[in-house]
């Protein structure tokens, strides 16, 4: 790289913000440009007003959506460390587990891979026999295929295929398949779903099926750490600039720079690039964010609700002793009405309290404040086929562009972990061309 460069980052999502800092570390001066008034892209803290336990108004920062990391997620966990956090500072690290609601009860012990599955297995409860040899067959026989599968195949088709049983598929894989990949099982991609299994619970590490909670909003980790970083290595963030032309040159809203990384949603890319970039179909997730008076719920709850609306919840407590949770409605692109899903959602969090053997009646006393966060364009479409870009075709053309984002990263599906290691790789391959 030459010295002294002046790059651009386009978009402060967590590629972005990864590109940025890896930048900015070999040398570059590095601008940032951002739409929204924060940063983190779609994984971003923002503040809500809500009631606090002695009736006045309290201020918290929740995120835009509940969010679930994975101990395989090494780039992501590299970086916070090279940026100076520590993983317990952000997250609570805890073996693979799959609680439910209808009396599901899986958790990962501590022995070494793949004994700590087969353990979780053994001691399983809520799981017939033949649904522990389906699962044992399904993981066995992926390992000996090196985790491919048939092209264009979807996550119905291959749980079917290996006879998985009807319980298994309905409790554990389908809803593993709609955590991990935002898409409904009769049309998620099963290729996609076996690198993520093959990096998670087919490891040979066991800590890379550890699930990692976070402990605090989540603008606090990478986002906060990354602009930090930027400051002190003579960056910039331009926030609230949406950007509206980027050329060859290269330049962004006419303003000449040595390189660019653009590190964008694919639809954000497509609008800016063209359609050389390939438009992908997109899924929703809502996550609804509940205060609750104070021992109501246990903090550091992750339960599965078998029935829906609601597929996962969260836990965490508060300073003054509320409860905040989390209820994750994936793909969720069912239309209902609002007031009607937060009473589902309330009725579902009262079988997890009663099947928890403390039955408690959520009522407005209890419940101090509800928000639903909608975000309508998640994550891609997760569906066999996908047309990635052809980002090596792009560096030909624009030798000085490079694309990140989690949709560029192949095989995997849209993640936090394909975020950052889609800005690391651009940020690199841009270095060696400048
Ligand atoms: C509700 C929800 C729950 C999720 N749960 C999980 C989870 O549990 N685990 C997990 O790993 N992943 C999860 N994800 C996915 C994860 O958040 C994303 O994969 C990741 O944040 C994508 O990062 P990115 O940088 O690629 O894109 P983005 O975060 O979309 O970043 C792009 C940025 O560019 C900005 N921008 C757009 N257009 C312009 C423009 N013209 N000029 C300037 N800036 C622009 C945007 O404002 C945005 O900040 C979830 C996502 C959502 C929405």
């Amino acid at each position: 790289m030459k010295p002294d460069p002046r790059v651009a980052v386009v978009g402060a999502g967590w590629a972005g913000l990864s590109a940025a800092v890896e930048l900015a570390a070999r040398g570059a001066r590095v601008t940032v440009f951002e739409a929204a008034p924060e940063i983190g892209g779609r994984a971003r803290s923002l503040n809500w007003s809500v009631k606090s336990p002695d009736g006045g108004v309290q201020e918290v920062q929740i995120d835009n959506g509940q969010h679930l990391l994975v101990g395989a997620y090494q780039e992501t966990l590299a970086l916070l460390e090279r940026l100076g956090g520590f993983e317990s500072q952000f997250f609570k690290r805890m073996p693979f587990t799959l609680n439910s609601d209808r009396g599901l009860q899986f958790k990962a012990s501590d022995a070494n891979a793949p004994w700590h599955l087969v353990h979780g297995l053994l001691r399983a409860r809520g799981l017939q026999w033949g649904d522990r040899i389906s699962i044992a067959r399904l993981g066995v026989t992926m390992k000996l295929r090196g985790w491919k599968t048939a092209p264009g195949l979807t996550v119905a088709q291959l749980l079917s295929d290996a006879q998985q049983t009807e319980a298994v598929q309905r409790r554990v894989w389908n809803p593993l398949c709609l955590a991990a990949l935002n898409t409904p099982p009769t049309k998620a991609c099963a290729a996609s779903f076996a690198a993520v299994l093959r990096d998670t619970l087919g490891s040979d590490d066991a800590r890379a099926s550890d699930m990692l909670v976070p402990n605090v909003p989540l603008g606090e980790s990478l986002p906060k750490l990354a602009a930090q970083f930027l400051m002190s290595h003579h960056g910039i963030i331009r926030r609230r600039h949406l950007v509206r032309s980027i050329q060859s040159g290269p330049t962004v809203d006419h303003e000449p720079f040595d390189g660019v990384v653009v590190a964008l949603a694919a639809h954000s890319a497509r609008r800016l690039l063209g359609p050389r970039i390939p438009a992908l179909p997109t899924e929703s997730i809502q996550t609804l964010w509940l205060m609750f008076a104070p021992g109501i719920f246990e903090p550091h709850c992750l339960t599965l609700m078998e029935d829906g609306p609601g597929e996962w919840l969260f836990t965490r407590a508060e300073a003054n002793g509320a409860t905040l949770a989390s209820v994750v409605i994936s793909a969720a692109a069912r239309a209902t009405d609002r007031t009607d899903l937060i009473q589902s959602c309330l009725s579902q969090l009262e079988q997890v309290l009663a099947q928890q053997g403390r039955p408690t009646r959520l009522d407005g006393a209890r419940v101090l404040g509800a928000k639903l966060i909608h975000e309508t364009a998640a994550t891609f479409s997760c569906c066999p086929g996908l047309k990635r870009p052809d980002v090596d075709a792009l560096a030909q053309e624009w030798p000085s562009v490079m694309l990140a984002g989690d949709w560029t990263a192949s095989e995997y599906p849209a993640t936090l972990e394909s975020a950052v290691r889609s800005g690391l790789k651009a940020a690199r391959q841009l270095a060696l061309a400048l």
